[in-house]
């Protein structure tokens, strides 16, 4: 029998192995948020090796053009999520360059997050918390530990998919 190397696996299975769900409020749904390398230390966005030594591939444009075929020259994926290693296809839309750069972080946008936690709850009364000079929102601590759990479900779920 003739030997051959490993079969080669399929970027969008390499890619889904390194997903970790994380649960997104505005959507309701889950970020699909990519654990391995980025263009930046710790925000960026998630980069993806092909072969030996070659070029490395930005993991949401891969997870785009699988899904909705080659972005058009001149255009750009943004994250209505925010979370720029987010690999959740319905997250993002295309549009111009131009338009990417000065949405987002303005001083409205910086200066509400003060008074609110990163999910839009007000923190205060019976809502904030206080631990160790950190200030956090009680509704999202109550619901992180249910979201762990069903976090792993989801990771499970994504699995199977690209197993079949
Ligand atoms: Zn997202
Ligand atoms: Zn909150």
């Amino acid at each position: 029998m003739a030997k051959t190397g490993p079969k080669p696996i399929p970027i969008e299975t390499r890619i889904r192995r390194k997903l970790k769900p994380v649960w997104c409020e505005p959507f309701s749904d889950w970020c699909y948020e990519w654990q391995g390398g980025t263009t930046k230390r710790d925000r960026g966005y998630g980069t993806i090796g092909t072969t030996y030594k070659g070029p490395k591939l930005l993991v949401h444009r891969v997870m785009w053009e699988l899904k909705h075929g080659k972005i058009p020259h001149g255009l750009t994926i943004d994250h209505l999520c925010k979370n720029t290693r987010c690999c959740n296809t319905d997250h993002m839309r295309l549009m111009t360059s131009g338009a990417n750069a000065l949405a987002g972080n303005g001083p409205a946008a910086q200066n509400a997050r003060k008074t609110h936690c990163i999910n839009g709850h007000l923190l205060s009364g019976e809502n904030l918390y206080e631990w160790r000079g950190r200030r956090g929102c009680n509704i999202c601590r109550r619901a992180s530990a249910r979201l762990q759990k069903e976090s792993e479900v989801t990771m499970q779920k994504l699995l199977r998919d690209i197993s079949e």
